[in-house]
Order: C-alpha cells, then sequence, then structure tokens
C-alpha cells in the first residue's frame, strides 16, 4: 500500500514515521510512505506558497497552484486509471474512526493533503478531495500529525504489517468494544494480584472473563460506543 503526503514538512512526516511497527514495514516493502514537498511546486521565484486571503481576516492560506501541481506529479508517478482517493486532513471533515482505517487499507494508493496556517485555497480542494477527515474536535497547527496518524491506523490494517503477537483482532473496537484490561509478569505488584482466571488456564473461562470486562470497560468509559454495540446486537439477533 503505497501513502503519498502532501506537505510543507516533509522531514516531520519521515521522521516520525521511520521507527518502531510502521518503519519496519516500511523496510519490508508492505507499506510505502512518500513525502512530496509542496513548496519545491511553487512556480513563485522567492518560494512562496500563501497569501492573504480575499475579505481579509487572520492569517495566511496556502495557495492553489503548488499544491494541484504536486498533486499531478503524484498522478503522474501512480498512472492509475482510477482517480485515487485524496484525503484533505482537516477540522472540518468526518472524525477517523477505526472503521475508516480498516476500509481504507484496501486502497492501492492513498494521496493525503496537509494542511498548514489557516488552510488551503477552496478551489483545488474543490478539484482533487475526494474525503475531508478530522482526527477530532480541536485544532492543529498543520495536517502534518493528522496525516501520521492516518498512515499508522491504516497502515497496520495491511495484511502482514502486525505480526502475529501484535494482532489486532481483539483490539479496541475491533468488535465495536473496548479491549479488557491485561496484566504481565509479576503476578503481585504493590500488593494488587492479577484476576485468578487469568491464571487458571481455563480458556472458557478466561473468554467469559474478559467478555464482562469489555462490555463493563465500554459502558463506563464510553457510553455511546456501548449504546450502539447494544442496538447492533439486537438489529442481528431480532429482538
Ligand atoms: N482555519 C481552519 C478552520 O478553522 O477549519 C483551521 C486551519 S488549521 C490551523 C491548519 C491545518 O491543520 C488545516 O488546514 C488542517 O490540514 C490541519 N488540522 C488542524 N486541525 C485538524 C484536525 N482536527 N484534524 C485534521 N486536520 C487538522
Amino acid at each position: 500500500m503505497n501513502f503519498h503526503i502532501l506537505t510543507l514538512f516533509p522531514d516531520m512526516i519521515l521522521q516520525g514515521l521511520s521507527t518502531s511497527i510502521i518503519g519496519r514495514a516500511c523496510k519490508a516493502g508492505q507499506v510505502m510512505i512518500e513525502a512530496v514537498n509542496i513548496r519545491d511546486f511553487t512556480q513563485n521565484k522567492h518560494k512562496k506558497v500563501d497569501d492573504y486571503p480575499y475579505g481579509g481576516g487572520a492569517g495566511m492560506l496556502m495557495q492553489a497552484q503548488p499544491v494541484y501541481d504536486a498533486y499531478l506529479s503524484v498522478l503522474e508517478k501512480i498512472r492509475t486509471k482510477q482517480r485515487p482517493r485524496v484525503i484533505y486532513l482537516t477540522p472540518q471533515g468526518q472524525v477517523f474512526r477505526q472503521t475508516m482505517a480498516r476500509e481504507m487499507a484496501k486502497e492501492q494508493d492513498i494521496i493525503l493533503l496537509c494542511g498548514h496556517y489557516e488552510g488551503i485555497d477552496e478551489r483545488v480542494l474543490e478539484e482533487i478531495v475526494t474525503d475531508y477527515i478530522s482526527v477530532g474536535d480541536y485544532v492543529l497547527t498543520g495536517g502534518e500529525l493528522p496525516a501520521m496518524i492516518l498512515v499508522d491506523a491504516i497502515s497496520r490494517m495491511v495484511p502482514g504489517v502486525l505480526s502475529n503477537e501484535e494482532s489486532s483482532e481483539r483490539e479496541s473496537f475491533e468488535q465495536g468494544l473496548l479491549e479488557y484490561p491485561q496484566y504481565t509478569r509479576p503476578e503481585e505488584w504493590r500488593g494488587k494480584r492479577v484476576p485468578e482466571v487469568l491464571l487458571s488456564g481455563h480458556h472458557k473461562n478466561i473468554e467469559s472473563w474478559r467478555m464482562e470486562e469489555s462490555l463493563k470497560r465500554t459502558r463506563i468509559r464510553r457510553p455511546d460506543l456501548y449504546k450502539a454495540y447494544l442496538e447492533e446486537s439486537k438489529s442481528e439477533t431480532g429482538l
């Protein structure tokens, strides 16, 4: 799977994604991450990529021309017949979820567009963007961290990127619930013992304990998810 990230800060992207599991996936060729510097495509002789917004207001806006030409340079490289998915990271988008990560992992190429300053001239967004995605209801200084979040979450869903031990099957959100609490050695730490059932070796009991804990944790910490889970279960059982 190939990520093409259009940004004014390519080093930030490449440094942030070159270690741990994603770095390993890149080395193994399971994932390719390319950071395209939008500034390299400006026609301005001073390498300027932004200007004042028409109508006034605070801050600067990224101009359409360098963004569009950076996008065309990626299209040239990937040469697909279909129009690739172009995701603009913006607080005005749909909030990113695990289900989206799983679905996007099926794409061959994804272009991620990072804004900066006050954002990007609307006309180029209308021209190239297929999806508007936010990482939450707060405003960041740029789209680079959100792009890295998407690359990380989507790459984990690409077959082979996670080893068996790192498997995502039982993780939070996979079954619409948060994951149960987990423990490792020692059996006792500061007077707190690992729940007996986990030491019992009785797989069926362990499974039902984990399910109960998942339900309890989701109900307390994420009542919105819990409600959706109950509704989904009801519609599945037809009750
Ligand atoms: N003026 C914009 C607004 O009010 O919607 C905010 C611009 S923000 C300061 C600069 C850039 O950071 C945006 O163009 C976007 O790429 C990125 N950004 C900021 N917050 C984000 C979020 N919650 N999710 C995704 N991208 C975000």
